[in-house]
């Protein structure tokens, strides 16, 4: 049997890179997946065709989830539609980098409410369908920059340490409803995200990275398996590097 038959699993900015590889996993396993997306209709469209076409379900649902009304109209829809919602990925993500100095205010609340306000949002919308269940599989996508901070990174790096503080707190409410919360600290994937690089920063990160090559998104997406199957059931709070060894703490 499938590990995840008969789950619904929600993956927030699921229509490129990470969220992608992670939703495509997941309905592998057997889970029925929601594809959200901000903007990119016709990309989240494209992974829910190859669910479907690998035999799997999945559909795609758009919701900007910075905003609090439209992440909890996502969860509601999700559960509308399919009658439950057993796995929360919180994957949607971006970055504005800059050094303190040139940094905006707008570089600062724009990355904080899509980061990590999205978090408080939807897992806020999921808490009490999940708790009613008495189950639940939450699993929010870090980085390590929210761990070892990185220059360039005050305002990504803040919401990312902010998604680890938040996950262990609900952790600890969660878990004697059955709910589990837990956290995936990626090092470098090559997506759309990391694509502008410059060579000289490529090559500068190859050095830091003990396994010596940059990780694939599948990497991250078996991880986020993993967490999200009943064999995880007896962890929560916790922080798992997928990062080639970058950051060993
Ligand atoms: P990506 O290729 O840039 O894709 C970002 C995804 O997030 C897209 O699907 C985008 O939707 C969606 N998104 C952005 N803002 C959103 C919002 N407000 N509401 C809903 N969806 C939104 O990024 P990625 O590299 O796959 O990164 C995925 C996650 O992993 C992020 O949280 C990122 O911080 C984290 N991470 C990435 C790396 C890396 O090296 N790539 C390392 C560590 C952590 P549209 O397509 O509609 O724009």
């Amino acid at each position: 049997m499938q590990s995840l038959e008969g789950r619904v699993a929600l993956i927030t900015g699921a229509s490129r890179g990470i969220g992608r590889a992670i939703a495509v996993e997941l309905a592998a396993q057997g889970a029925t997946v929601v594809v959200n997306y901000r903007s990119n209709q016709d990309a989240a469209s494209a992974v829910v065709d190859e669910i479907i076409g690998a035999g799997g379900k999945a559909n795609a649902i758009g919701a900007d989830v910075s905003q609090f009304e439209a992440a909890g109209d996502l969860v509601a829809q999700t559960i509308e539609q399919h009658g439950q919602l057993d796995i929360l990925v919180n994957n949607a993500g971006i970055a504005r980098d800059n050094l303190i100095l040139r940094l905006g205010e707008d570089d600062w609340d724009t990355v904080i409410e899509t980061n990590l306000k999205s978090v408080f949002n939807t897992c806020k919308a999921v808490f009490k369908p999940m708790m009613r269940k008495r189950y639940g599989r939450i699993i929010n996508i870090s980085s390590v920059s929210g761990i070892a901070g990185n220059a360039g990174q005050t305002n990504y790096s803040a919401s990312k340490a902010g998604m680890i503080g938040f996950s262990r707190a609900l952790a600890r409410e969660a878990a004697t409803r059955g709910i589990t919360v837990n956290v995936i600290a990626p090092g470098f994937i090559s997506t759309d995200m990391t694509e502008d690089l410059t060579e000289d920063l490529k090559d500068l990160s190859l050095a830091a990275i003990p396994l010596g090559r940059w990780g694939d998104a599948q990497e991250v997406a078996y991880a986020v398996a993993f967490l999200a199957s009943e064999r995880a059931g007896y962890i929560t709070g916790q922080v798992l590097s997928v990062d080639g060894g970058m950051v060993m703490a």
